[in-house]
């Protein structure tokens, strides 16, 4: 990876001019409307043309849009962004778009640490950082014929749950398997879903203490997953199968949820220990990051994914959630993440949570 430095980045910026900028989609009209409500400008990067819904949301729209002719072309007008002092706030979408080669050398202030990228795209690496924070991830299954549970098979570099299937047994596997493409193999954990989303800040106390900073607890959410989430509306599961219908994991939406609070020791005891493991490996998640988990009925904790961005399951509380609520009214992530922009300027500190 080449080395960005973030202090060269910042040189000729006017720091009491900062733009927040990113790409409008995933998450943009929060993350515009919570730069807004911390009084920042906004600047939104359209491809080929400024989609027109924004007008129907004047609280979430860009103060401006820079329009691209497609994605990659953000590399080629660098140096206009930062005349216009552009701070970025990668989003999935974001990363997805650009690729995430170009993402890592953008020439860019960029909201977060980018090094975390390496970690949380390479399936191996991802379990390591996870596994040694002493999180449970679901077990994998290195050889398909040891197949003798519920698993899902998860293509490499598919995104939203792509061609994601279940398989039941070493046979239901082979009928299903696209043998071009590479795979991971996760047992099926049974139970139900929660999108843990935190904030990191290494630069604010006022939260649960770690050993640099503290954490948050934003807000969670549950995705909302067609066909597999309302397929048996038409028969049960093994019924469908029959026919050859079998469910899918593409992400359509996200619900609002919360969880007993009996949990709430256990879900900051791992997004600490994710974060601290982070120190120790690439210098830390800064910002906001989502623990994509699974609670099972003892009560256990499998983590299957993290998120090391703004995931659009934060989207159903841009006026706060049940847990932000409690830390300050009207309180999204895109607006914290606007706050610890505003905060880190304030105190000359860009360079600890930009990268
Ligand atoms: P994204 O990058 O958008 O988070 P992805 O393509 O990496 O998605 P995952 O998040 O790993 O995919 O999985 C997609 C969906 O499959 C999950 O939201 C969840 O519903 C289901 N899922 C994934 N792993 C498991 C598991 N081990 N047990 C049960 N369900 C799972």
């Amino acid at each position: 990876m080449t080395e960005i430095n973030i202090s060269d980045m910042l040189t000729n910026y006017d720091k009491k001019n900062l733009t927040i900028t990113t790409v409008c989609s995933h998450s943009s009209l929060q993350i515009f409307n919570g730069a807004r409500k911390e009084g920042f400008k906004t600047l939104g990067i359209a491809v080929g043309e400024i989609k027109r819904f924004y007008d129907a949301f004047p609280l979430g729209k860009p103060d401006e849009f820079f329009i691209v002719d497609n994605y990659k072309d953000i590399l080629r007008y660098t140096d206009e962004l930062s005349e216009k002092n552009v701070i970025i706030i990668p989003h999935g979408s974001f990363v997805e778009y650009l690729g995430a080669k170009n993402f890592l050398t953008l020439d860019l202030p960029t909201f977060g640490n980018r090094k975390v990228l390496l970690w949380e795209s390479d399936r191996r690496k991802e379990r390591k950082w996870l596994e040694e924070a002493g999180l449970t991830m679901p077990q994998e299954i290195k050889n398909p014929e040891d197949i003798n549970q519920p698993v899902i098979v998860k293509y490499h570099g598919a995104k939203g749950g792509k061609g994601f299937f279940i398989a039941k047994t070493y046979d239901e596997f082979q009928r299903r398997i696209e043998k071009n493409k590479k795979f991971t193999i996760q047992e099926f954990v049974m139970g139900t879903r929660y999108y843990l989303h935190y904030f990191y800040s290494p630069i604010q106390d006022n939260a649960y203490k770690l050993s640099k900073g503290s954490l948050q607890l934003l807000s969670m959410d549950r995705r909302d997953e067609t066909t597999i989430d309302e397929v048996q509306r038409l028969g049960s599961i093994a019924e469908l199968e029959e026919l050859g219908i079998h469910p899918t994991f593409v992400v359509t939406g996200n619900i609002p949820i919360v969880m007993r609070e009996s949990l709430l020791p256990k879900v900051f005891e791992m997004g600490a220990a994710v974060v601290e493991k982070s120190i120790d490996l690439f210098g830390g998640v800064i910002g906001s990051f989502c623990l994509e988990t699974v609670v099972t009925e003892e009560l256990e904790f499998k983590v299957f994914e993290i998120s090391a961005r703004i995931v659009a399951g934060t989207n159903p509380y841009i006026s706060g959630s049940p847990y932000s609520e409690l830390i300050q009214p009207d309180l999204s992530t895109g607006r914290r993440i606007a706050q610890e922009i505003k905060y880190a300027s304030k105190k000359d500190l860009l360079g600890e949570i930009l990268s």
